[in-house]
């Protein structure tokens, strides 16, 4: 999907060097306040990687203090030029693409997926999401504003202030980019908490920020767990919180960040996105197309196509080719180039999905491929496919957030949208067909913030993502993506006399 493979072709490094596990403050590393570190486990195999200092409420605290002394007045990022801010993002995309094969390497060492996607998706798309956002660095501007009466008015975008940024472990690398990119273009300083599961790739960031010249303080991460997001959540001198992440925490976090300063919240979270296959379209295409939506990053993604909706006229024959295409998926070592399919992120998520597959089994839905876990080692699980899914069923409702294709039949258009909205998500939807009057008519009828025709999980940075409904709100990338990280401040100057 979309336009990627800038990068050249390169080997992986399996056993990259773990240089950076600390605390990332000030331009310095430091340990935590408590001692306490945790393990960042490999989930190819369930052995841990490294010791990482747990970062709690004290090194919050810290790291916030530092943020909100590099934003004050007078400071040196507050009194660079906003052209030199864009310079500093283009000279860290250049770093990072200078160490792309070791940053991709670890990426699939602590998230276990394939490296072939790490590199040439994870890393080529976040360096894209920079250069993209150093650019707007000093293009995004107020506007001349002719008021009414004696007065010249006019608007400045300023930076929020110091930004709280909580980030999952699914795209480790890309959501730190997608979350930093834009609040240091607009000239923010930030606090980024990475997920637990996948704290490495932010750390050694940490450093190569630094390396490229981002003064003390502007951008910190602070690894840890849970506790650690909710302390940043709390601190008051936090102007703004985004998250990406989980409904159920995405709820918590709108709700906290409320309590104390009322915070701008804009939130990324979870969805259940109907993929629609109308009855004309060449079956093995979208056969090939509604696989790899579902099953893209071992089904760990938000938008993921995890309920395919197919008309009745082929869904038998789109069945029997999607169970065909399941049995092929290449599942093992996301070192191996052929490898399509990694292992889940962590024992935790492993335990949910084969539960929920069970319990999709439970309820009726008919399972034809899979259903187990793959090995013996690790957090595998086999491409599973179940068909003749109702819209009740728990699978059918609830974010597996796996590699579980659910297989449903359809009737007609007006059926159809009603069906597809029938959920408390709206962060995507898709449709396939050569029939424009139908694709139209459908595109106004689904309730999502991103709706795809003919393609599935295209990304482009110039283009806005975010969702509707219990998917969250405010939008990432492109120019909707700057208003996430400005105030707009009012100037209303009295004139002596004013003439057109
Ligand atoms: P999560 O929402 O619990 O974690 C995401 C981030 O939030 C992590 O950095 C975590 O440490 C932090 N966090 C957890 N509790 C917090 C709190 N109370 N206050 C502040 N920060 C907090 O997600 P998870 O437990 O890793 O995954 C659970 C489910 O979330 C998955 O099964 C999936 O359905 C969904 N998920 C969605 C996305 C997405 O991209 N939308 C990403 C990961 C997970």
């Amino acid at each position: 999907s979309g336009s990627f493979a800038s990068l050249a072709e390169v080997k992986p490094e399996p056993s990259p060097n773990i240089l950076y596990s600390g605390i990332f403050i000030n331009n310095e590393w430091v340990k935590s306040e408590s001692g306490a570190t945790f393990p960042t486990i490999n989930p190819t195999n369930g052995k841990v990687i490294a010791e990482v200092q747990q970062g709690g409420k004290a090194d919050i605290d810290k790291a916030v203090n530092a943020a909100n002394e590099a934003f004050r007045l007078g400071s040196p990022w507050r009194t660079i030029d906003a052209s030199e801010r864009g310079r500093l993002l283009y000279k860290l995309a250049d770093l990072i693409e200078r160490d792309a094969t070791y940053l991709a390497s670890l990426e699939t060492l602590d998230n276990g997926k394939p490296f072939n996607y790490s590199y040439y998706l994870d890393l080529d798309m976040s360096l894209k999401t920079l250069r993209y956002m150093a650019g707007w660095a000093d293009k995004d501007h107020g506007k001349t504003v002719p008021a009414d009466g004696q007065f010249f008015a006019y608007t400045r975008h300023e930076p929020v202030g110091v930004c709280g940024q909580i980030i999952p472990w699914n795209f480790p690398l890309l959501m730190l980019a997608w979350k930093i990119a834009p609040a240091l273009a607009m000239g923010n300083t930030v606090v980024l908490k990475p997920a637990e599961q996948t704290p490495l790739t932010s750390l050694y960031v940490a450093e190569l920020s630094k390396e490229a010249g981002f003064p003390p303080g502007v951008l910190n991460i602070v690894p840890g767990y849970g506790d650690a997001g909710a302390a940043l959540v709390a601190n008051q001198n936090v102007d703004k919180i985004a998250f990406t992440g989980s409904t159920q925490v995405g709820k918590l976090i709108q709700q906290n960040s409320g309590v104390g300063n009322l915070k701008r919240v804009t939130l990324e979270l979870g969805g259940k996105s109907p993929n629609i296959i109308l009855a004309d379209v060449d079956i093995e295409k979208a056969v090939e197309a509604a696989h790899s939506a579902v099953y893209f990053n071992q089904g760990q993604v938000c938008c993921a196509g995890s309920r395919t909706y197919i008309h009745e006229s082929i869904y038998d024959e789109f069945v029997d080719r999607s169970v065909e295409r399941a049995k092929k998926r290449i599942v093992g070592d996301p070192f191996h180039p052929d490898t399509e399919q990694g292992p889940q992120i962590d024992e935790e998520q492993f335990n949910k999905i084969l539960s929920l597959i069970q319990e999709g089994v439970k309820q009726g839905a008919k399972l034809l491929h899979g259903g187990d876990k793959h090995g013996n080692e690790g957090y595998f699980v086999q491409p599973t496919v179940f068909a003749d899914v109702n819209d009740d069923h728990i699978i059918a409702r609830e974010e597996i957030f796996g590699p579980v294709q659910q297989l449903m039949k359809f009737k007609d258009l007006d059926e159809i949208i009603v069906r597809a909205n029938k959920t408390d998500y709206g962060l995507a939807a898709a449709v396939f067909s050569k029939d424009i009057d139908k694709i139209n008519y459908l595109i106004q009828g689904l309730k999502a913030g991103t709706v795809w025709i003919n393609c599935y999980n295209a990304f482009a940075v110039q283009a806005p993502f975010g969702g509707y409904k219990d998917s969250g709100h405010g939008r990432e990338l492109s120019q909707y993506g700057l208003r996430q990280y400005t105030e707009v401040k009012t100037v209303i100057t009295s004139l002596l006399q004013k003439n057109s």
